[in-house]
């Protein structure tokens, strides 16, 4: 007989958790946090039950997204059991971390294991899709998660940007070398609309992602515009996408059905 090849990575499921989808962005910056909670919050308005895991050990965003803190209780079978708001189950790094300020020094081991607390060892309670925030960039916790996740695909967020678009091949190469499908690109910060004179300015180039995806033949799943009242919600831990009647969640609810 053949031996086994044990160098194959053995992709897994998460127990009470249908389907995985990751939002990744290749740079920093370009919006990837807001797009991971602003989906959420519209699968979770769409009817689905929707969990929401900040894989950015570093720079966890999530908690202030989903103006969310404290410290998770242990189930009876010792696992974290996710914090809560906007009907979403969310679980993140910041919620371990004591003090928001602390920073974080774990390297090598240590942040093996605490990527795999976060990945093993939550109780989802019965959801039909967990999202997935991953840290920026193609490193070692992307690839990780890539390898151990049996994942329904990617959501690649990006602006026009030159700098931007360049890192997004790799980040396409990344997944196609861990054999995760890629739903398409997100472009965010479009377009800003002048709220005086309604003029409208492509701040970061024209149409550089919707080229890109035609280019690398894969899926343009929409845009987000340039608008101050997503941060400003943002910062407020009041995601734009918790009104579905807000002109300014339309865009992420387009996205979320287009993945369904
Ligand atoms: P990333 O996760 O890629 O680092 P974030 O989601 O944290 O990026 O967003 C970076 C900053 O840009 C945040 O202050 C966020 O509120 C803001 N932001 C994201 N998308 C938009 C948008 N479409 N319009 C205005 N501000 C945005």
């Amino acid at each position: 007989f053949k031996p086994v090849d044990t160098r194959l990575p053995v992709k897994h499921t998460l127990p009470g958790v249908k389907d995985i989808i990751l939002v990744s962005s290749c740079k920093g910056g370009v919006g990837k946090s807001t797009v991971s909670t602003n989906l959420a919050v519209a699968l979770r308005n769409l009817d689905l039950n929707v969990g929401l895991l900040d894989a950015d050990i570093f720079g966890p965003s999530i908690p202030k997204l989903m103006n969310l803190h404290g410290e998770p209780r242990l189930s009876d079978r010792g696992k974290l059991i996710p914090l809560q708001n906007y009907g979403i189950q969310t679980m993140s790094m910041g919620y371990l971390i004591p003090n928001e300020d602390s920073p974080i020094v774990w390297r090598g081991l240590m942040l093996q294991k605490a990527l795999q607390q976060l990945i093993f060892d939550v109780d989802w309670n019965h959801l039909d899709v967990l999202v997935v925030d991953l840290p920026p960039g193609t490193g070692d916790i992307q690839i990780t998660i890539g390898q151990m996740l049996k994942v329904s695909g990617a959501v690649i967020v990006s602006t026009s940007q030159d700098l931007a678009l360049t890192d997004v091949k790799k980040g396409i190469s990344m997944f196609n070398k861990v054999q995760i499908p890629i739903y398409g690109l997100v472009e965010n910060m479009s377009v800003f609309v002048c709220p005086n004179c309604q003029h409208e300015e492509r701040l970061f180039g024209d149409r550089g992602v919707l080229k890109e995806a035609k280019r690398l033949n894969i899926d343009y799943l929409g845009s987000i515009p340039l608008n101050p009242r997503i941060c400003t919600s943002s910062d407020e831990g009041f995601p734009v996408a918790v009104d579905p009647n807000e002109s300014l969640a339309k865009p992420y609810y387009e996205i979320a059905k287009s993945l369904i």
